[in-house]
Formats: structure tokens, sequence, C-alpha cells
């Protein structure tokens, strides 16, 4: 039976009811529960929150659009794969969020994304609401000629659902500087206009610097922040990064540069092992070797006559802190155990939802810093949030102007953590803390507006 008032919310009654709208979607379950078992108490002492069942229109998307995209490989071969968007919310801003491209996507993960965005843009203190989108698509293997076509494809359709005061994506897996240019160039042929409807862009048609640095270096920041509420800092610590991509190549350099040791970085063939930490010219070298060549980290552990294990994990390998930044439920109960038993003292996410409700389960009871992805990886997003500003004041902030800024929104969010997270033994719980800071700004502005 419907539900038709959410008075006196309970997290069975309240799951039961977005289980019974979207069926069969796990990931997207995964992240309403986080949320939902972190905001229902909160909603339940404010009553404007219950009449207006603002934790149910929160967890239905404004709309979903999908879509067939029709390409031609470099054979002549005709071929299909289905594009979405989610438009999740859009009560502080124009929705923003990354696509992604990867065999994986359905409509759950792209669910979760956007659900995740949501929160995690208000949490930058800017005015963007959420949403996400993709494609099954597997750029991997593709000539750059069929990557075009693809993207060229796919935009045709999107085309019509964005614009720059409407909903403006990014990047996310697999969608990198490459594929941003391509949609662009294909949005301002068929919209004929040069507006910020894209960020991530190349620095010479519009894009911000630090922007694909932002996402990595965001996740370090925050991991500075939460270590300094115990008096300590990054030098000299040990950690361990999963990903080879965007968000672990930013996140290693930023933590080389900070006198960190960075022992190990992994991709979807394994993990490879570097006891003597990664140095600036061996992360070139992964750099080089993953977005231009588009290689495995094996052969970066053969050039450097590293350890690699085939199909596994970082997470056995000893560290003080890990940052996993690969992609969803890549880190399980049995892993977090591990993590813990080795005396990990710090988990930063820069992936999204990377933990299973089992691991952060451990990590909050075991009472290390654990900072999850709505805050910790919310760099990225703020810069292209600072990106759009550029655009429409039609300027260029310099690279230290807009690294300021990045940590001056890591610290704010950092402490809007503090101010819903605090716990009575003094510490911060910062998944409360996002989930709560993230939702009051949205929730204010949907009840300002109405029922809509
Ligand atoms: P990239 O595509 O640049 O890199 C992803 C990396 O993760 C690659 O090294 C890839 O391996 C590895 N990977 C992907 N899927 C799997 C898998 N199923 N198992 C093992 N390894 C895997 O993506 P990003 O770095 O941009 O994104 C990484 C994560 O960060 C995602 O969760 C994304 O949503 C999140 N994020 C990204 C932001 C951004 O600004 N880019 C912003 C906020 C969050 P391989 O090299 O073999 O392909």
């Amino acid at each position: 039976m419907q539900v038709l008032t959410d008075e006196r919310l309970t997290l069975d009654r309240f799951m039961r009811d977005v289980r019974r709208r979207s069926p069969g979607e796990e990931e997207f379950h995964q992240a309403v529960t986080e949320v939902a078992e972190k905001v229902i108490p909160f909603i339940n002492d404010h009553p404007e929150y219950l009449e207006n069942r603002i934790l149910t229109r929160l967890t239905e998307p404004d709309r979903v659009i999908m879509f067939r995209v029709c390409w031609e490989d470099d054979d002549g071969h005709v071929r299909m794969n289905r594009g979405y968007r989610v438009q999740f919310n859009n009560s502080i801003g124009p929705y923003k969020g990354g696509l992604r491209f990867d065999p994986s996507v359905n409509l759950s993960v792209l669910k979760f994304l956007a659900f995740e965005q949501v929160f995690k843009n208000s949490l930058t203190t800017l005015p963007m609401g959420g949403g996400k989108g993709g494609s099954d698509f597997n750029p991997k293997g593709k000539s750059d000629a069929e990557v075009m076509r693809f993207c060229q494809a796919f935009m045709t359709e999107l085309s019509r659902h964005i614009g720059a005061h409407v909903d403006v994506p990014a990047g996310d897996i697999g969608v990198g500087a490459r594929e941003v240019g391509f949609l662009f160039g294909q949005y301002k042929r068929l919209q004929n206009e040069f507006t910020g409807v894209l960020t991530g862009k190349g620095l010479t048609y519009g894009g911000s610097l630090i922007r694909p640095e932002a996402t990595g270096y965001g996740s370090v920041y925050f991991a500075r922040e939460m270590l300094a509420t115990r008096g300590e800092d990054l030098e000299g610590k040990t950690c361990v990064i999963s990903g080879a991509g965007n968000v672990a190549q930013y996140t290693a350099e930023k933590l080389i540069d900070l006198g960190a040791r960075v022992v190990a970085l992994s991709d979807r063939q394994g993990t490879v092992h570097d006891s003597d930490g990664l140095t600036p010219a061996k992360l070139n070298y992964v750099m080089e070797l993953k977005n231009k060549r588009r290689g495995t980290l094996r052969e970066f552990a053969d050039e450097f006559g590293l350890n690699f294990f085939e199909g596994a994990r970082p997470w056995g390998i000893t560290c003080d802190c890990a940052f996993p930044s690969a992609t969803q439920n890549e880190l399980d109960g049995d892993d977090a155990r591990t993590l813990l038993d080795n005396g990990c003292i710090l988990v930063s996410e820069g992936a999204n939802m990377p933990s299973t409700p089992e691991a952060v389960e451990l990590f909050e009871e075991s009472g290390i810093l654990y900072g999850p992805g709505k805050a910790a990886n919310a760099g990225g997003v703020a810069i292209s949030g600072l990106e759009m500003t550029q655009n429409s004041m039609r300027i260029s902030w310099s690279r230290e102007e807009v690294d300021r800024r990045l940590q001056g929104i890591m610290r704010s969010i950092h402490e809007q953590c503090e101010e819903y997270g605090g716990t009575e033994q003094g510490g911060v719980n910062y998944v409360k803390g996002a989930n709560i800071g993230g939702f009051v700004k949205v929730a204010e502005s949907m009840v300002a507006q109405g029922v809509v």
C-alpha cells in the first residue's frame, strides 16, 4: 500500500516504500538507505519536513531520460548502446553531475550516483542541483574515431535536455578530457552556441585550471582536515590508493606533495605494490600509460620491477590511510576488517560509495577517521561549479586562486560534518554529518518552493 504521509518515519517503512517504487535497483536502495538511516531521526524532529514529505520527494528523480544511441564502428558495422540522464533534483541550482561510460552502467547505478550528487553538491556551498548520466558504451579498445562518433551520437539526443542554466554534465568513469571535448564539440555544432554546458573542458576552450586535479586533491585535503582533528598530518603516512584513473592519479600526486608514501595503486587487472613509495617520475609514467596509451598497471610493474597482484584489490597492503578511488562497492566487510587489523586510521573516499554497508558499519564502529564519498570527493564538482562561474563571467582564475578556493571548500565541508555529525565522545561521525549537512539546504529550498 502506498504511504501517504511521512509522519514519524521509520527506516523500515520508508525503505519498503522506496523498494516498491523502484524495484530491483540495488545500488539505488543502498545509497538511499545510507542517507535515510542518518536523516530520519533529524527529520522526525522537524515537522515541516514531514508535512512536506521531503524525504519521499527527494528519493524520486525529477525525471529520467533514456535513449537509443546508434553509431558506426571503424569496420562500418552498426552499433547500439543505451544513453541516460537522470535529473534528480534542481532545488538549489541547475542539475550537475558527471557522465559515465562503462558496460556496468544501468539505471540503478545512475540513480544512486545522481541521488548522492544532490547531497554532495549541496555540501559544496555552491548553487548546484544533482544529476548523473552516461551509457553502457565501453570506450576500452575503441579507436579515437569510434569514441568520437559515439560521443556525437550520444550528444545528439542529450543536447535537447541540457543547457548552461538547465543541466551541466561533466566526466566520470570512462569520460575524461577526450570525451568531454567530443561531447562539447557536438553540442556547440547542434545548438550553435558557445556556453558552459559541460565542465572538465580543455583549458583552451573554457576549462578551469585544477579541474582535472580537483577530486583527488580534494580527497587529500579532506583527509588532512580529518587528521588535524587528532593533531596529525599526512607527512610520513603510508597510503594505499585503489584505481589508477583521474581521481587516483591526483590523489597520489597531492599525497606525494604532502610527504606521504604511496605504496599501491590498482586497476581492473590487479594491484601494483611499490614498497619504496611512488616518486613523481613513476607517477608520470602511470599518467602517460593510463591517459595516452590506455595500458594496464602490469606494464608499469614490469617497467619498474614492482610486484603486481593479478585480480587483487589493494586493501591487504598495510597502510595508515586508504583512499578508495576506483568504483562502487570495491571495499567489502572483509577488506575493512583487514585494513583495521593492519592499523589503518583513515579512509577518505575518492570514489562514490566504494565501501559496502558492512564496511561502512565497521569503519563507524571502529572510530577511525572515515570520510564518505559525498564529503571527501566533492572537490571535483566544486571546481566544476567554479568552472561554470568563470564561464559566465568570461574570465579564468589562476591555478593558485582555484586551489585556494578548493581548500576553502573542503574545509567548509569538514565544518558542516562537524556541525551535524559531532558525537558524544567529542569526535565526528562524518557519514551522519555529511548526510544531514547536505540534506538541510535542499530540504529548506524544497519547503520554500512549495509542492512542485
Ligand atoms: P577513471 O575512468 O578515470 O578511472 C577509474 C579507475 O578505476 C581506473 O583505473 C579503472 O581501471 C578502475 N576501475 C573502474 N572500474 C573498476 C572495477 N569494476 N574494478 C576495478 N577497478 C575499476 O574514473 P575516475 O577516476 O573519474 O572515477 C573514479 C571514481 O571516482 C568513480 O567512483 C567516480 O564516480 C568517482 N568520482 C569521480 C569524480 C571526477 O571528477 N572524475 C568526481 C567525484 C567522484 P582501468 O584503469 O583498468 O580502467
